[in-house]
C-alpha cells in the first residue's frame, strides 16, 4: 500500500460522518492485485510493465490490441496504485480499457458485496462499457457484471443483482432508483468511475451523481474520465476526490483518430439533395448522419427510406428496447445508415463507421468533436462531411476555432457535381 493510500484511508475514516454511512459493516479496502502475471504475450507493447494479470493480458490480446494507447499507458499504472484520477483524452483513445483493466485487477472474487461502480451518461454507453468489461474478463469466469439503465424492466435487473455482481455499470437515474428501492447497496464499493463525466454532468445529473457518491464509503478510489474538463467536472473533483492526479492526453498522431473533415456549402433547399448525392456515391459502407432534433432525425430517416436507402433512426423518442436492437444490428453491419441525434449517439463505439455526415450543425462545439469522433476509431481512417447552409457558416467558424483544425472545402458546381478545390470531381464514380 502506498503512503498516499494510507493517507486517504485516514482522511476517509475521519470523514465518515455522512448520513448515508451505515457504519455497520467494515469499510471496503482495496485489496492488492489478486493474480500475478505469469508470462505476457510478447506483442502487447506498453501493457507488460503494468503488473497486469495473465488472464487480462490474454483477453487484451484476444481483443486484437497490440499496443497500449497513451491514456492507457499513463493512467493504468496510477489507477493500479490507487490514485484518484481525472483522465482527459479525446474520444476514441481507449478510455474504457484504461479504467476497465485496473478494475478487473482489483477485485475480490469471493466478496458478495458490490465492489466497483461505473456511471455513464446514457444507456447505450452503459451497455457498451458492460460489453467491453465482459471482453476483458473473458478468462476470469467468476466476474459478474450488472448493467443497469432506464427503460429496461426493473425485474430483469433484480435478477442480475441477485447473482451478486462485483461490478455495476449504470446510468445515474437508474442507480438512484435501485438505491431507493434498496436493491443496490454501495457500502462495499472501493472503486468508482465516472465515464464521460463532462457529458453526464452537463446533462443535469450533478445532483444524482452526488447522491450516489455520498452512498459510497469515502475510502474509495474515485476516477473520472472525460473528453473535456468542465466547471462541473472540476467541482465534483474538488468535492470528492483525494489529491487527484490529472492526466491530459492530447491527440497524438498515433492515437488521434484519422479523420478528414470536409465542409460543403449548400443552400437550405438543396440540403436533402446534396445528402442523397453523398449517399449515392456508394463510397462508404457505414454512415452516421447527425441531426439536432428527434423530429428531424425521424423525418430524414423516413425520407431516406422512401428514397430506397437502408437506414434506421436512433433518438430519444425511440423506445429503449428498439434502441438496443437498432444499435446491435448497426454494430453487426445489418444496415449501413444510421440517422441519429447527439445524445443517442454519445460515446457509442461502432467500429468501421466510415463516414459521419452533419446534416445539421451541432449547437455545442463539443458535439462536433464527438460526432466526427464516431469515425476514424481504433486507428482507422474516416471522413466527416458537414453540409453547411449560409446561416450556419458563423457557427461553423466558431466550431473550427474551437477545434483548431482546418477542414477541406468542397463545392457543388452548377451541374450538381461535388468538386475539390482544384476542380477535380470528389467522387470518381458519379
Ligand atoms: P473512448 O472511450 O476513449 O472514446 P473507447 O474506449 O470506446 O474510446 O475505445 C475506442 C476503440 O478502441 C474501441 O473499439 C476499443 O476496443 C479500441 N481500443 C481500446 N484500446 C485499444 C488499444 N490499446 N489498441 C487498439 N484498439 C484499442
Ligand atoms: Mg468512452
Amino acid at each position: 500500500m502506498t503512503q498516499d493510500q494510507e493517507h486517504k484511508e485516514e482522511t476517509g475514516v475521519a470523514n465518515q460522518t455522512g448520513p448515508e454511512q451505515s457504519g455497520a459493516e467494515e469499510a471496503p479496502v482495496k485489496k492488492p492485485s489478486r493474480r500475478k502475471k505469469q508470462e505476457s504475450p510478447k506483442q502487447l507493447a506498453g501493457f507488460e510493465d503494468m503488473d497486469i494479470s495473465d488472464e487480462v493480458l490474454r483477453a487484451v490480446a484476444r481483443m486484437g490490441f497490440h499496443e497500449a494507447t497513451s491514456i492507457q499507458k499513463q493512467t493504468i499504472p496510477l489507477m493500479m496504485r490507487g490514485d484518484d484520477i481525472i483522465g482527459i483524452a479525446p474520444t476514441g483513445t481507449g478510455k474504457t480499457c484504461a479504467f476497465g483493466i485496473p478494475m478487473l485487477e482489483y477485485m475480490d472474487l469471493k466478496e458478495t458485496r458490490i465492489q466497483e461502480v461505473v456511471l455513464a451518461p446514457t444507456r447505450e454507453l452503459a451497455m457498451q462499457i458492460g460489453e467491453e468489461l465482459e471482453k476483458l474478463a473473458y478468462y476470469i469466469r467468476e466476474v459478474k457484471i450488472a448493467v443497469l439503465y432506464g427503460g429496461q424492466s426493473i425485474g430483469r435487473q433484480m435478477d442480475q443483482l441477485k447473482k451478486h455482481p462485483q461490478i455495476i455499470v449504470a446510468t445515474p437515474g437508474r442507480m438512484i432508483d435501485h438505491l431507493e428501492r434498496g436493491s443496490v447497496r454501495l457500502d462495499g464499493v472501493h472503486t468508482l468511475v465516472l465515464d464521460e463525466a463532462d457529458e453526464m454532468l452537463n446533462m443535469g445529473f450533478v445532483k444524482d451523481v452526488c447522491r450516489i457518491i455520498d452512498r459510497i464509503p469515502p475510502t474509495r478510489q474515485f476516477v473520472m474520465f472525460s473528453a473535456t474538463t468542465s466547471q462541473d467536472v472540476m467541482t465534483i473533483s474538488w468535492k470528492y476526490q483525494h489529491e487527484p492526479i490529472q492526466v491530459t492526453v492530447r491527440a497524438t498522431k498515433q492515437d488521434k483518430p484519422q479523420i478528414t473533415q470536409y465542409v460543403i456549402p449548400v443552400t437550405r433547399e438543396d440540403k436533402l439533395d446534396r445528402l442523397l448525392y453523398l449517399l449515392d456515391s456508394d463510397e462508404y459502407g457505414r454512415i452516421m448522419i447527425f441531426t439536432n432534433t428527434k423530429f428531424m432525425a425521424h423525418r430524414l430517416n423516413a425520407t431516406l427510406q422512401k428514397n430506397g436507402f437502408d437506414s434506421e433512426e436512433l433518438h430519444g423518442d425511440v423506445p429503449q428496447g428498439k434502441r438496443s436492437q437498432i444499435m446491435m444490428r448497426y454494430k453487426k453491419g445489418k444496415f449501413p445508415i444510421l440517422v441519429c441525434t447527439d445524445v443517442a449517439a454519445r460515446g457509442i463505439d461502432v467500429d468501421d463507421v466510415e463516414a459521419v455526415i452533419n446534416y445539421d450543425l451541432p449547437q455545442e462545439n463539443e458535439y462536433y468533436l464527438h460526432r466526427i469522433g464516431r469515425t476514424g476509431r481504433a486507428h482507422k481512417h474516416g471522413v466527416a462531411f458537414t453540409l453547411m447552409s449560409f446561416t450556419e457558416s458563423v457557427r461553423m467558424d466558431e466550431i473550427l476555432k474551437y477545434m483548431k483544425s482546418k477542414p477541406t472545402d468542397l463545392k457543388f458546381d452548377d451541374a450538381g457535381i461535388l468538386r475539390k478545390e482544384d476542380g477535380e470531381p470528389f467522387f470518381e464514380n458519379i
